[in-house]
């Protein structure tokens, strides 16, 4: 038996696969390349190039691969992208989202640990989040894992369609063989260091007049390998006969922008030059998670949770690979 892993090309994807390969599991790769990277998928692990809503494909490739979970990253996920681009979100995100419920439904699997999101929550009323906070997105990136999140909720009724939805705070770090590569670059993290390595002339902060201790936004970041190990241990949960559930994975401990900016410079020992700019459209200004469900109910341990690691594993990938996955 093996498990469907949609977007395993992508960051959180791969990292997730390199943890699945280690513990022994058989591991098949479904990705459309749009936004992932071949390279990033170990050549031993059977890799199918295509869309998730490509039904005939997901059928063929559950039915010769004894399919009996599946992991599904695949998405689109920039906010501001997603705001001038709705359609392409809902139609990814969404529509073809379902088409793969359905093949996996036909073929009689029952099983799906799917990325979610903080930004299911929208605005904040409650901070550290936990997961009944009020889903209210703030965009359509938000608005289609939450619908997502309420599709599997009622096939779950209707079909016993069993789903944990992860809802990842701010993803960063690397393992040995996947790191952070988006075109273009929009995170933090990515882009702090590329300032401290001359790729980009500074790092601009947006925004210095937000409601908290130094101005900027606060955000829980959590390391790749720890959202992996989430992902596997949900996986076990449903295995184990678990019922649906929604799950936070953050550390429960917010760092502001100039906080990782000055933490980075510490890790690299370089100058990075900061310019401050105007709010992004869409940031709440505070998002911390409370995680305290993922650690009771599934018994996730972070082991990476200090901003320091979470910086020096990132950057030391990007030392191993200058240009990404192309090194
Ligand atoms: N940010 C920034 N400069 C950048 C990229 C991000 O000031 O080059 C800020 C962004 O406005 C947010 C925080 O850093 O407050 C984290 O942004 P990121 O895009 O990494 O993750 P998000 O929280 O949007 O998922």
């Amino acid at each position: 038996m093996s498990i469907l892993v949609t977007g395993g090309a992508g960051y959180i994807g791969s990292a997730t696969v390199e943890l699945l390969c280690e513990r022994g599991e058989r591991v098949i790769v479904l990705d459309d390349l749009a936004r992932g990277h071949r390279g990033a998928v170990p050549a031993e692990v059977p890799f199918y190039h295509g869309e998730i809503g490509d039904e005939d494909l997901v059928r063929r490739i559950v039915r010769e691969h004894g399919v009996e979970s599946c992991i599904h990253f695949a998405a689109l996920a920039y906010v501001g992208e997603s705001v001038e681009d709705p359609a392409r979100y809902f139609r990814n995100n969404v529509a073809q989202g379902l088409r793969l419920l359905d093949a996996l439904l036909a073929e009689g699997v029952k099983r799906m640990v799917f990325s979610s999101t903080c930004a299911t929550y929208g605005e904040p009323v409650q901070v550290p989040i936990p997961e009944d906070h009020p889903q209210q997105p703030t965009n359509p990136y938000g608005w289609s894992k939450l619908m997502m999140e309420q599709i599997m909720r009622a096939y779950d009724r209707a079909y016993g369609f069993r789903f944990v939805a992860l809802r990842y705070f701010n993803a960063a770090g690397a393992t040995r063989r996947c790191g952070e590569v988006h075109e273009p670059e929009t995170h933090l993290i990515p882009n702090v260091l590329a300032a401290a390595e001359g790729q980009l002339p500074y790092v601009a902060v947006y925004g210095n007049d937000y409601p908290t201790p130094d101005g900027t936004c606060i955000r829980d970041y959590i390391h790749v390998a720890d959202l992996g190990e989430a992902h596997i241990l949900a996986l076990d949960y449903l295995r184990r006969g678990g019922a649906s559930d929604a799950f936070n994975l953050g550390n429960g401990q917010g760092y502001s922008v100039l906080e990782v900016i000055e933490t980075a410079r510490r890790v690299t020992g370089k100058r990075i030059e900061v310019r401050f700019e105007g709010r992004r459209p869409g940031d709440p200004s505070r998002l911390v998670a409370d995680a305290t469900r993922a650690r009771t109910v599934l018994g996730w341990r972070p082991r990476y949770g200090d901003l320091e690691t979470i910086i020096r594993t990132a950057y030391e990938w990007k030392l191993a690979h200058p240009r990404g996955y192309d090194s």
